[in-house]
């Protein structure tokens, strides 16, 4: 006995330290009780759902092709590869046949193959990830079913003669259309408040759905119901639905892929070059148009001591809080990028010399009020400005990047967490001097 006591204790201790060690245990305390409720809501819903349908062998069957074909959908996209980070699929071709015809415990049930598939197949991430999505489109899936069946008045046990009959009517496709359209609301609005909670600071407009968004919602949205449609008259109809699902989640990926290669994966803002492309053109505009255009390059104050008081990861997550908090205090005509290591760069275009000092000042002073929790204790990050001006500091990209850098270098020299401008005689005005004659740090290229 005391010798079992004696085993159990340290091994139960081992086991509690390993399940804290676990990433979700980092997440903050309201997203973690979030995404509680969330898979508590799905876990919970399972058992009224699976007692009320009755188990039908055609449903069975209906309900394992439809896993079959997204199996091949996650088959496919493996051939292809994936973008990091959210990514939008076209599961929902599979997901919508499945609250439509059978009886909600499936919408409860087929998100698990999927995700399970996805995480083992295509890319290992963050578990609690994988399980919140999950979650998030069961529960999405069986209340837009319940509802469907609800006012539908479809008895159970016979939604697989019944729901093509419904379909057929007008009043039954609108019902169908609503409450597709509700499913994809309820999980995108459900995963919305997810990344906003992780990220307090990320601005609405990257999260809530753009025209792109909007547009593969629909596709989704028609092509499910399509599926849906097929399915209910033959379930070996599925074979002539398949095929064009494929290609069409093969261009959507491909689309995202050629998005990714814009980005910054630490981030998600704009990499250099394409930074340097897309402000380049804003000054040409500017130029032509005789508008004013501001540049500040942004750089993190004493970074390297973060990496090694913290390590390298935390150095990553610090860099992912400044870059959000930049974005969010942006327009959304601004160009921000990273332009390199703790380096951002910012292009405001129609901005004279006070809004620029204004806006860079905005960007120091939210940063320092980060104050991100590194096991649970807050840590200071500030950033240094440079700010730079259009036909004030010079007339071209390289001109303004080079003594946006010194004025940098000012900042920096200065003491840290301020903003400053190049120095009279710097730039163009009053002195007509060149960025390319002035002490430059760097070229405009890199460090
Ligand atoms: P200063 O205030 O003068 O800017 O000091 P600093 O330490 O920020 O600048 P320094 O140029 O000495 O060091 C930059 C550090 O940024 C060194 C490098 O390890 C770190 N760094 C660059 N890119 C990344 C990255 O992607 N992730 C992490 N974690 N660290 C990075
Ligand atoms: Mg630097
Ligand atoms: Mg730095």
């Amino acid at each position: 006995m005391a010798v079992a006591e004696r085993c159990v204790t340290p091994c139960a201790r081992s086991l509690v330290k390993k399940v804290r060690g676990w990433p979700v245990f980092r997440q903050a305390p309201p997203m973690l009780a979030f995404m509680g409720v969330v898979l508590l809501t799905a876990l919970v819903a399972l058992v009224p759902a699976a007692v009320s349908a009755p188990l039908r062998l055609r449903d069975t069957l209906l309900f394992s092709a439809l896993v079959l074909c997204a199996a091949l959908c996650v088959e496919a996209m493996r051939r292809l590869g994936t973008p990091s980070g959210l990514t939008r699929d076209l599961f929902g071709a599979w997901w919508i046949p499945t609250l439509l015809l059978l009886p909600p415990v499936y919408s409860l049930l087929i998100p698990i193959p999927v995700y399970l598939l996805l995480q083992f197949r295509i890319r290992r991430t963050m578990v609690h990830r994988r399980v919140f999505n999950a979650a998030s489109v069961a529960i999405a899936g069986a209340a837009s079913s319940w509802l469907f069946h609800t006012v539908a008045d479809i008895p159970a046990g016979e939604a697989e003669r019944a729901v093509p009959e419904v379909l057929f009517t007008p009043s039954g496709a609108l019902l169908a259309f609503v409450c597709c359209a509700l499913f994809t609301v309820f999980n995108t609005a459900v995963i919305t408040v997810a990344v906003r909670l992780s990220a307090p600071d990320a601005p609405w407009r990257r999260l809530l759905w753009d025209r792109e968004a909007v547009t593969v919602d629909s596709v989704e949205l028609c092509v499910g119901i399509t599926v849906a449609i097929l399915s209910g008259l033959s379930v070996l109809l599925l074979a002539i639905a398949l095929p064009p699902v494929l290609l069409l989640q093969r261009s959507l990926m491909y689309q995202q892929l050629q998005a990714a290669a814009r980005n910054d994966p630490k981030t998600g803002l704009l990499n250099a070059a394409t930074w340097e492309r897309e402000a380049g053109t804003v000054i040409e505009q500017a130029l032509r148009d005789r508008q004013r255009a501001a540049v500040l390059i942004v750089d993190i104050d004493h970074f390297k001591r973060v990496n090694d008081t913290y390590g390298h990861l935390v150095g990553d997550q610090i860099l992912h809080a400044v870059a959000t908090t930049l974005d969010g205090q942006l327009r959304p005509r601004d160009v921000i990028g990273r332009f390199g290591g703790e380096e951002f760069v910012v292009l405001l275009p129609e901005t004279d010399l006070a809004d620029a000092c204004k806006v860079a000042e905005r960007l120091r002073r939210r940063v320092s009020a980060l104050r991100p929790l590194v096991e649970g204790v807050p840590i200071d990050v500030t950033v240094s400005i440079g700010v730079a001006l259009l036909h004030v500091h010079g007339d071209d990209l390289v001109d303004l990047m080079a003594l946006a850098d010194l004025a940098l270098y000012r900042a920096k020299d200065a003491g840290r967490d301020r903003v400053r401008l190049p120095m009279t005689g710097e730039g163009l005005v009053p002195g007509q001097q060149r960025a390319d004659q002035a002490p430059a740090r760097r070229t405009a290229r890199g460090s």
